[in-house]
């Protein structure tokens, strides 16, 4: 009887899609299946960038020297003055983590206090900066692209705690040297959203957001040298001067 009342289910089902216009399940492509890591650790595809032991991921952007930032206890920070690093490789569209933890030393204000910043595709700056009772224009608070959107609300913990960016990030289209599509970004700080789908104007550094083909990375600091910048970039790691620490650094390409 039971099986009885199972095929009769699975035809009415049958007749319900007909009628509705056809059986629009997919039988692929079949999702890849992918490990999720426990208790923060990547998942399985990622690309690990620093996991704790050494920054041989990273350069310095201004002479590709390797990446001088101190490293113990499994953490990077900001050597001031150190330099601005960049991962050797470059990316795409990606999925982005990373945790960073401002000094819970307080000296300055502003943008002056716990200010590093994450550039995507070395041209457009999400925000890091120790944004606990710490008033600054709003489009430069932690969660912000740089000059371009404030965070949603500001989800910032207080100075020395750990914090987290989960990032989606669609890179720019070029036919040639023509733009056909900007870049987009989504932003979770903690967990809480901040950035939701905004379609970036152009590089965050420049006197004007700008979409150039040929353009100059953050970090040369108007050194003059372009490159081709219609394809992938690399991510790059802003040495502010002040004291910020890194963990936990992997992306997934999309
Ligand atoms: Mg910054």
């Amino acid at each position: 009887m039971k099986k009885i009342l199972i095929a009769i289910a699975i035809l009415s089902a049958v007749v319900v899609l007909a009628q509705s216009g056809g059986d629009r399940r997919q039988a692929e492509p079949e999702p890849v299946p992918v490990g999720t890591g426990e208790n923060g650790a990547p998942p399985s595809d990622a690309i690990v960038l620093f996991a704790g032991g050494d920054l041989d991921n990273w350069v310095r952007v201004t002479d590709g020297e390797p990446a001088r930032w101190e490293i113990a206890d499994g953490v990077a920070t900001v050597r001031p003055g150190g330099g601005t690093i960049r991962t050797r490789e470059s990316f795409g569209s990606i999925q982005l983590h990373l945790e960073w933890r401002p000094t819970n030393v307080i000296s300055g204000s502003g943008q002056g206090r716990g200010n590093s910043g994450v550039f995507l595709h070395s041209l457009f700056e999400v925000q890091i900066l120790d944004s606990w009772e710490n008033p600054t224009y709003v489009n430069g608070q932690a969660g912000s692209v740089y000059l371009q959107y404030p965070p949603l609300v500001n989800a910032a913990r207080e100075p020395g705690q750990w914090q987290s960016y989960d990032i989606i990030f669609t890179a720019p289209e070029f036919n040639g040297d023509e733009l056909v599509s900007p870049a987009w970004l989504t932003v979770f700080q903690n967990g809480v959203l901040v950035q939701n789908h905004v379609r970036l104007d152009g590089a965050t550094f420049t006197p004007e957001p700008v979409y150039e083909a040929r353009c100059e990375p953050y970090g040369l600091d108007g050194s003059g040298r372009r490159q081709d910048c219609t394809g992938k970039m690399p991510l790059t790691l802003q040495d502010h001067g002040q004291l910020v620490s890194f963990r936990n650094i992997w992306l997934r390409e999309l």
